[in-house]
C-alpha cells in the first residue's frame, strides 16, 4: 500500500468507524449466526499474491461485521462492558501509526514517563494512596498472578524463582466463593496449587466472612501452612458484591499476609467520593486492579494495577540479559521488569487522551449516571410482580430472575428462567448475560456503555416487560 493508498484508504474507514458508531442501534446486538458460519465463508488458504484494500474491506463488512457481538450497543447490556470512546480510538490509531514496542525506557521514552504520569492521575482519582506505583498490565488476569507472584517471592526472600518451591513451602492463599475465576487459574500458573486456594464462605450479600477467614488462617497455620495471599474483590463479577476489604486487610496486617483488591469492574466507581467511603481502609492494601478497559471508556486493552512495594515487583520478574542494558536503567522505570511479557503496547495514550477529554468530572458524571440506571431498574424490578431482585445493587448491575405465577420448584424456576434468557438474547434487540447465586439461575442487566441513555436502559427493560410480563 502506497503513502497515498494509505490516506485514501484511512480517510474511508474513519467514516466507517464514525457510521458505525452513529448507528450502531440499528444492527442486531448479536449476529444471528452458527458455529462455523463465519469460517466456511473464509477461504482455507492465504492469498498467493496481495489483494486490494477495496476487496478486504468489502469482505470485512460482509463476512465480519455480521458476525460480530456488538460490544458498544446500545442493547448490549450482559457481562460487565468493555467500553470505548471516541477519544481512546483515536489514541489507538496514532498508538498503531507509531508502532513503538515499550518495553525500556529507551525504547520510547515519551511512553515510559506518559505511563507514570497517567498511573499517578489515575491514583489520586480513585484516592489510593501516594505509596502506590502504576502501571498498566493487559488484563486483570495478568495482574493478579503479578500480584501472586510478587507475594510468592517477597515471603520466600526471591529464593523460589531460584530453586523452585522447598517442601516447607506450603502456601494457602484465600479469595471468597464469588472471586473470579482468574484467581483459580493464577494460582495454579503461579505453583501454589488450586487445592491450596481456599474459599471462604459469602455473607447473605455475597460479601466475604472476615470471620471465617481468619478462622481458615489460624486452623491453616496450626496445619503448618504458609498463609501467603488474600484476593479480596471490590464488586465481584456476579452481583458486584464488596467484601469488606478494610477488616479483611486488619486481619491480613495481623498475620503478615499479602492483600491484594481486585476491583476489576467497580474500581471506576472509585472515583465518586461517595462510592470511597464504602470502603475505609481499601487504600492499605498491598495491590490493587482496576480495569480502565471495562468501565472507563479505555478500549480493550488496559488493566491498571498498583503496587506498594514496586521494589519487591521488580525484584520478582527483573531479567537483565547483555542486550537489554541500558545507561539509564537505576533511574528510570522499565516496565517489562513490571509484569510477564517482555513487550508492550503503548497502552498510556489512550487514557490518557480519554481522561483528558471527559476530565474527572466528566468521568464522574457518566459513572454516577450509570449507578442512576441500576438504582432505577431496581426499583422498576422491586414494583413489578412477575420478577423478583436477587442481589443488592451497589452500581449499576441488577441481578433479577421471573418469578411466573404457579412455578415453585426451584429447578424449574431457573429451567424457566434460563429459556426466557435464551429468548430475549436470540431477539437481536438486547443483550444480557446470568449467572448463578445460590445456586440458582440468574440474569444480569448491566447498562454502563459509555454513551447509553437513561432512555435506552428504559427500552431495554420495557422490551423484556413487554415480552415477558405484561402478557402475564
Ligand atoms: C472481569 C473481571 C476479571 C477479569 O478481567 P480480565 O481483565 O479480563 O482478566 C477479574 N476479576 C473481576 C472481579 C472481574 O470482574
Amino acid at each position: 500500500m502506497t503513502s497515498d493508498e494509505f490516506r485514501t484508504n484511512a480517510h474511508l474507514l474513519v467514516d466507517w468507524m464514525a457510521d458505525y458508531l452513529g448507528n450502531l442501534g440499528k444492527l442486531p446486538v448479536t449476529p444471528d449466526v452458527k458455529p462455523g458460519d463465519i469460517k466456511k465463508q473464509l477461504p482455507g488458504s492465504a492469498p498467493v499474491e496481495g489483494e486490494a484494500f477495496p476487496s478486504i474491506f468489502a469482505d470485512f463488512k460482509d463476512i465480519i461485521i455480521p458476525g460480530m457481538t456488538h460490544w458498544q450497543h446500545p442493547g448490549f447490556f450482559a457481562y460487565f462492558p468493555a467500553n470505548n470512546s471516541e477519544p481512546s480510538i483515536l489514541a489507538e490509531m496514532l498508538t498503531a501509526t507509531m508502532g513503538a514496542q515499550c518495553m525500556t525506557w529507551i525504547t520510547s521514552p515519551a511512553a515510559e514517563e506518559l505511563e507514570e504520569r497517567v498511573m499517578e492521575w489515575l491514583r489520586d482519582m480513585l484516592g489510593l494512596p501516594k505509596e502506590f506505583t502504576g502501571v498498566i498490565q493487559d488484563s486483570s488476569s495478568s495482574a493478579t498472578l503479578v500480584a501472586l507472584l510478587t507475594a510468592r517471592e517477597k515471603r520466600s526472600g526471591f529464593a523460589i524463582n531460584r530453586r523452585g518451591f522447598s517442601p516447607e513451602e506450603k502456601f494457602r492463599v484465600y479469595t471468597s466463593t464469588q472471586a473470579h475465576s482468574s484467581v483459580d487459574k493464577d494460582v495454579k500458573i503461579a505453583g501454589i496449587g488450586i487445592e491450596n486456594l481456599i474459599k471462604i464462605e459469602v455473607d447473605e450479600v455475597f460479601a466475604m466472612r472476615p470471620d471465617k477467614l481468619e478462622e481458615s488462617i489460624r486452623n491453616d497455620i496450626a496445619a503448618g501452612f504458609i498463609p501467603l495471599a488474600v484476593v479480596s474483590t471490590f464488586g465481584t463479577t456476579s452481583s458486584t458484591a464488596i467484601d469488606p476489604v478494610g477488616e479483611i486487610g486488619e486481619i491480613c496486617a495481623k498475620y503478615q499476609i499479602w492483600h491484594h483488591v481486585d476491583a476489576s469492574y467497580s474500581g471506576t466507581a472509585l472515583i465518586l467520593p461517595e462510592i470511597r467511603m464504602l470502603v475505609p481502609g481499601i487504600g492499605r492494601c498491598d495491590s490493587f486492579v482496576v480495569n480502565p478497559h471495562k468501565w472507563m471508556f479505555t478500549n480493550f486493552d488496559c488493566s491498571a494495577y498498583f503496587i506498594r512495594d514496586k521494589q519487591a515487583l521488580q525484584n520478582t520478574f527483573s531479567i537483565m540479559p547483555e542486550y537489554l542494558k541500558t545507561e539509564v536503567d537505576k533511574i528510570v522505570n522499565n516496565y517489562r521488569d513490571w509484569g510477564v511479557p517482555l513487550g508492550r503496547r503503548f497502552r498510556a495514550l489512550k487514557l490518557w487522551f480519554v481522561i483528558r477529554t471527559y476530565g474527572i468530572s466528566g468521568i464522574q458524571k457518566k459513572i454516577s449516571a450509570h449507578i442512576e440506571f441500576g438504582r432505577w431498574l431496581k426499583h422498576e424490578i422491586l414494583r413489578t410482580s412477575g420478577v423478583e431482585l436477587m442481589a443488592p445493587v451497589p452500581f449499576n448491575l441488577v441481578c433479577f430472575r421471573f418469578r411466573p405465577e404457579g412455578l415453585k420448584e426451584e429447578d424449574a424456576i431457573s429451567l424457566y428462567n434460563e429459556k426466557v434468557l435464551a429468548e430475549i438474547n436470540h431477539s437481536g434487540e438486547i443483550f444480557l448475560s446470568h449467572t448463578k447465586l445460590n445456586g440458582r439461575f440468574v440474569i444480569r442487566f448491566v447498562a454502563g456503555q459509555t454513551h447509553t441513555s437513561a432512555e435506552q436502559v428504559q427500552n431495554g427493560w420495557s422490551y423484556i416487560k413487554r415480552r415477558f410480563l405484561d402478557k402475564a
